[in-house]
């Protein structure tokens, strides 16, 4: 695959460490911008603000969600870009919320779910009994 820009696609230039863009070193496809953040897009239930969801933490895909609704149906125009997130609550553990992408995990079977899940409790802890 050739590496160069496409007419018609957004590109990160600069962003923070660790963040996909070409002055981190990445190639233009990694560093592509498929939605811009405050853009209004048409999606299932009408018209919804694309709000910025970090990255996966697995696949390091860009990921977004909607100003009325954080997680929405990855069936709609967000796609695998929609973030998908695992609450500590969940597994009777205390932490931050750990987001990946609706691919890693839903699409790729048990293995990146598996992953994804143990990423989120690497970073969570047992809740104390009290
Ligand atoms: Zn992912």
């Amino acid at each position: 695959m050739e590496n160069k820009p496409e007419s018609g696609k957004q590109y990160a230039l600069t962003g923070g460490s660790g963040e996909a863009c070409i002055a981190n070193g990445n190639s233009w496809a990694e560093s592509e911008v498929p939605f811009v953040p405050g853009n209004i897009i048409k999606d299932l239930g009408g018209e919804h603000v694309i709000i910025g969801m970090g990255s996966c933490g697995l696949c390091n895909r860009r990921l977004y969600g909607y100003e009325d609704c954080p997680y929405p149906d990855p069936r709609g125009a967000l796609g695998d870009n929609t973030a998908s997130v695992f609450v500590s609550e969940d597994y009777n553990m205390e932490g931050p919320d750990v987001t990946v992408c609706w691919d890693c995990s839903n699409n790729n079977g048990a293995e990146t779910y598996n992953l994804a899940l143990s990423l989120a409790k690497n970073q969570w802890e047992s809740k104390v009994q009290s």
